[in-house]
């Protein structure tokens, strides 16, 4: 039996970039970090600045597989962002009612967000990782190239969950830049998260392996039920996905019980019920937060564009001047040169971020 015909209702399956993936993208944020905090792109810098496209471009969608119906279904789900904000997504349409296609043989990105359906679960990069080429191991399926997929919606092609309009909003939303809402540090789940497992607890597993409830009824807690299918995730994975972001750079709005970007997590990764940090909506539509942040990274008015474009020009040229110039006294360390290519690497990817 493959891995998506085992999942059950109730399980949760986490997005998450693959693990060789997401350490590309930390090394690249440690690095970006360290040029803003040494003053070389002064302190309003931030990474989120970073991760936006710019307002008024037009965001390429292609996709890797799938049929024309869940195509278009994608697109018309997509709507909804277009109509609260200022995105402009192009699917390549035709009037034979075909969409981009993008292909694991490309040399020029086909398009900004380049979709799969043909790997296991559901992720995106954020922002414009998706089109920065020192994202991802060269050699992986999954990464900023243009060879590379930068969002995926597993199974889809095969079998579409009940909940597949809200995963595909929140993975576009990631795309666009979001983060996730139950890492919000203004927000109540980090303390409201049950981590541990019931004292006593014996280690239980159905035949899937997935954690259950002992036969005492005491309950495994969110890193051992993590631990078992289908995420298979240690205790810095844990950690890293669920846990607060420090991030001082992350734009933050309050905390919101209905956004797209807030999971409704299994009953057993809360301390009480009801809890704070759940939902209180279905999760399969924007809310009104949602489409607040959206007008706030990309806003329709004019003069709200213009002082983010001018912003986003300050970045680039600073990005420029550190790229070039940037050697670690006299010879050139080997972290040296990969960090200056990773620099190039962001402002290259920026300049894309701005075109079409
Ligand atoms: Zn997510």
């Amino acid at each position: 039996m493959d891995f998506f015909s085992q999942l059950q209702d109730g399980d949760i399956l986490f997005d998450n970039l693959p693990d060789d993936v997401a350490a590309t993208v930390e090394i690249r944020n440690a690095k970006l970090q360290e040029l803003s905090y040494s003053g070389d792109l002064g302190l309003e810098f931030v990474v989120s600045d970073l991760r936006r496209w710019l307002p008024g471009k037009v965001i390429k969608v292609a996709f890797l597989d799938g049929d024309s119906d869940l195509h278009l279904d994608i697109a018309t789900t997509l709507q909804k962002v277009t109509d609260a904000c200022g995105v402009v997504f192009d699917f390549g349409e035709t009037a034979a009612g075909d969409f981009r296609k993008w292909t694991e043989s490309d040399a020029e990105h086909a398009a900004d967000i380049r979709v799969s359906f043909d790997k296991k679960g559901y992720f995106s990069l954020v922002g414009i990782d998706s089109v920065d080429t020192s994202i991802g191991p060269p050699t992986s399926r999954v990464g900023g190239r243009p060879n590379q997929a930068s969002l995926n919606l597993g199974g889809f092609a095969v079998q579409r969950p009940a909940t597949w309009r809200g995963t595909t909003l929140h993975e576009f939303l990631h795309a666009l830049g979001f983060h996730h809402s139950h890492q919000n540090m203004r927000g109540p789940c980090q303390v409201s998260f049950r981590w541990e497992d019931d004292p006593g607890y014996q280690p239980t597993q159905d035949n899937r392996g997935a954690f259950i409830a002992d036969s005492n009824g005491r309950r495994p807690g969110i890193y051992t039920y993590l631990a078992g299918f289908p995420n298979f995730w240690n205790r810095a994975k844990v950690d890293h996905n669920l846990k607060t972001e420090e991030d001082p750079g992350l734009v933050i709005g309050p905390f919101d019980r209905a956004s797209v970007m807030l999971y409704r997590f299994p009953s057993l990764f809360y301390k009480t019920e009801p809890s704070p940090c759940a939902p209180n909506g279905d999760g399969q539509a924007l809310s009104e937060g949602d489409v607040r942040g959206l007008r706030l990274l990309y806003p329709d008015e004019q003069n709200e564009r213009e002082s983010i474009v001018a912003t986003q020009d300050e970045i680039l040229s600073a990005l420029e001047d550190a790229a070039p110039t940037r050697s670690e006294g006299g010879e050139e360390s080997a972290g040296g040169a990969v960090g200056r290519s990773i620099v190039e690497s962001a402002a290259a990817a920026m300049r894309v971020s701005r075109s079409g």
